[in-house]
Parts: structure tokens; sequence; C-alpha cells
């Protein structure tokens, strides 16, 4: 047995719907611009070019929901509700009609966002780990397995603040379908079970604030109630 030099952290994991066992999780990648009225209300172009990824660390999650403390260092956070991949079995260089055999399921997650951080990373041409990997970044709500309710290609999808709809699309208007996602993913990164996909939020981001009440859902799938502390 390895004999470390103080006690690893528990590995993050997500509660998985209606058992009482938890989702490992090894890696959360995320899809940027991924619906074409966000892409446009970020000033970017929606044309079909191919996704881009970033990442957050897989102890940013909250899972389950609950609290996120307003993070330090910015005056501007912004709420992104996403529908997220679990991935039940890996692969490099996956075909798109092979990408769905490797969800283990879905759930809904936040990507919460230093908006300000990300505009000056932006303009400098600079990483976006500050504006997008920082503490408790990731909330997401059980992970409802596909074998009870498959692979949904079309869903609402929504976010509230403190009960007013700011979020509001279906998961059938993402520009790159979750199979192309995983497909295109895989051939930069070779994808094991246990990651995660934030597959990009719809248009409507916007601020949240201490004390705000987040509620997030995929129709079918679940949800995710956060609260900002
Ligand atoms: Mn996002």
């Amino acid at each position: 047995m390895t004999e470390y030099v103080f006690a690893p952290r528990e590995r993050p994991s997500v509660p998985v719907a209606g058992t009482d066992r938890r989702f490992p999780v090894r890696r959360v990648y995320c899809v940027g611009r991924n619906y074409a009225e966000h892409a446009r209300e970020m000033g970017g172009d929606p044309a079909r070019e191919p996704p881009f990824f970033f990442s957050k660390p897989a102890d940013a999650l909250v899972a389950g929901g609950g609290e996120a403390p307003f993070p330090p260092a910015t005056n501007d956070v912004h709420h992104e509700v996403e529908l997220v991949v679990a991935l039940g079995k890996g692969g490099a260089d996956i075909a798109v009609d092979q990408a769905l055999a490797h969800v283990y399921g879905y759930a809904v997650g936040i990507d919460l966002t230093r908006r300000d951080l990300q505009a000056a990373a932006k303009k400098a041409g600079r990483p976006w780990e500050t504006a997008k990997g920082f503490d408790a970044s990731a909330p997401i709500g059980a992970i409802a397995p596909a074998s009870r309710v498959g692979h949904p290609a079309k869903a609402a999808i929504r976010l509230k603040v403190n009960g007013a709809v700011r979020q509001s699309s279906d998961i059938s208007r993402m520009i790159w379908s979750v199979a192309e996602t995983l497909s295109h993913l895989s051939g930069l990164f070779r994808l094991e079970a246990g990651d995660l996909v934030f597959t990009g939020t719809p248009e409507g981001v916007g601020p949240v604030r201490r004390g705000d009440a987040l509620e997030a859902g995929v129709e079918g799938i679940g949800e995710v109630k956060l609260r900002i502390v």
C-alpha cells in the first residue's frame, strides 16, 4: 500500500439519483460557446467552428448543490446553466456514432464564471483558469443514469435567480451535440470513466450576488439548487 506523507483528500464524487452510490470524478471538461445566442451575447460569432474546451479542477465541484461562497478577486460572477455529461467508459478518437455508448448519465451544472477576470484574460490573450477554475466554481446536481433517462436530444434547460427566470432554452439548440462534443474532445484528450463534460450555456447569463438563491434544471434530467454565501 502506498505510504503518503499526509492523508490524501478523498476523491471528488457526485451523488447518483435514486441510489446511495456516488459517481467518482476524474476530470471536469467544459465546452465554450455552444449555443448561438450565448455566443452572440458574449460578442462572438456563432459560426460552426470546431468546439473549444477548458477545464475546471475536480475539487471545484459543489456536488449536490447547497452553498457556494462568493469568490474573491472579482466584482462580477456570472451563472451559466449547463447540461453535464458523465462518462462511464473511456476512449480516444471516439466516433460520433459510438460516443453515447460512453455516457453513464447526465446532470445539471452551473459553470460559475468570474466574468471580469475572463474579459481581462481574453483581452490580454491569457488563460481562463482564474476566471473559470476557482474554488466551488462547479455546482452540480445528482447524476441521472442514462439507463433510466436515456440520451435526451431535446429538453428544456433553465435557471432561476431568486425565483425569476434568467436563462431558458432547449438543449436541442446546442451548436455541437453531446455525441459530437465527446468525439471532438476525445481527439484532444484520452477520456476516462469518471470524466464530466459541461456542455455550454444558453443565453441569459448574468451576475449573482451574495444571498442569491439559484435553481437550475434540465427537464427529465434533474436540477441543482445553490445559495451564494
Ligand atoms: Mn460555460
